[in-house]
């Protein structure tokens, strides 16, 4: 069993630092706004810090789970008021950050990591709440093996699959190669469902026949239901997804990519935030179909 430091008790992060209390390791946590933090030791034992340094000291493996970049530099580096996690953590340590964020924000963490001595992952998740309450993401790695192989016994606690793709910063590009997939099927799956609607077909049966075809995907199996019925009041926000999205275009311009369906995807995605859909469900795309 381990030491393990848990800094963001949000949708995703709290549920995985669940699990790693449940698995007996000895957890710290540390959460922005403290009441989740207290909640969360209620609910789960361990122990709350006020800072992310006070978690991370003494700890084996410090594991992040924030919003964005600006989020990881901010719990991570810390600022010149308020130190971050990498000034008390020790020589021999590691570092994992859960947030999906730039390729980029990784490659610089990991600089400041390793000029102390510390190991570095950057490890985004995919699977969404119901994954991270069931134990069951998918985690794409990126650093090197040495700071793979002492974090990836601690992370199967709440992983059905964990990968090691290559240096700092693979874990995220992998991630965005994930988005970009995501978005072009929600709307195939928005245009389907639409059309048959219009066209006057049952399409809670047509759904159950086809999802068993080439048609099948995850968002069909799990987003085709509420997608009929108009409901997106929980799930992943589009919100996040456009930082996705963001993330995606800026590196695509970097290495020279082309994203022309993601681009447009991100740009029906604003108009549903102009609906007030910030935080609806990736799925209310259909909305801009159902509702023309
Ligand atoms: P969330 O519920 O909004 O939680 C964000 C957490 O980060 C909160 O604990 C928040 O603290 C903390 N935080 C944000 N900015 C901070 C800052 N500057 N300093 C300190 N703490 C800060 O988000 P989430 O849904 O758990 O998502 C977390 C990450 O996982 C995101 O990168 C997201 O894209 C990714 N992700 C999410 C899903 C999903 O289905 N939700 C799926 C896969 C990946 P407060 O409580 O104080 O606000």
């Amino acid at each position: 069993m381990a030491r393990v430091a848990f800094l963001g008790l949000g949708i995703m992060g709290a549920p995985m630092a669940g699990h790693l209390a449940a698995a007996g390791h000895e957890v710290t946590v540390y959460n922005r706004t403290t009441a989740k933090a207290t909640t969360w030791v209620q609910r789960h034992g361990g122990t709350a810090a006020l800072t992310a340094a006070g978690a991370a000291a003494d700890a084996q493996l410090v594991c992040v789970c924030v919003g964005n970049d600006d989020d990881v530099r901010a719990v991570v580096l810390g600022s010149d008021q308020t130190p971050g996690a990498l000034s008390s953590m020790t020589s021999g340590s590691t570092l994992v950050d859960h947030t999906t964020a730039s390729a980029g924000v990784a490659r610089e963490i990991e600089a400041a990591a390793s000029a102390r001595g510390i190991g570095f992952l950057d490890a985004p998740v995919s699977g969404g709440q119901a994954g991270a309450e069931g134990g069951q993401l998918t985690i794409m790695c990126g650093g090197t093996p040495e700071s793979f192989a002492k974090a990836e016994p601690v992370l199967t606690t709440y992983a059905r699959r964990i990968a090691h793709l290559g240096p700092a910063g693979n874990g995220q590009l992998a991630k965005m190669v994930n988005q970009l997939c995501i978005a072009g099927v929600v709307q195939g799956l928005a245009e389907g469902l639409d059309f048959g609607r219009r066209a006057g077909l049952d399409m809670t049966k047509v759904v159950e026949v086809i999802s068993a075809g080439a048609a099948q995907s995850w968002q069909m199996e799990n987003r085709s239901e509420t997608m009929i019925k108009g409901e997106f009041e929980f799930g992943f926000a589009v919100e996040l997804m456009r930082k996705d999205l963001g993330i995606c275009l800026a590196e695509a311009r970097r290495i020279g990519a082309r994203l022309p369906v993601a681009a447009l995807v991100d740009q029906f995605y604003a108009h549903i935030e102009n609906r007030g859909g910030r935080r609806w469900d990736t799925s209310s795309l259909i909305q801009l179909l159902a509702t023309d």
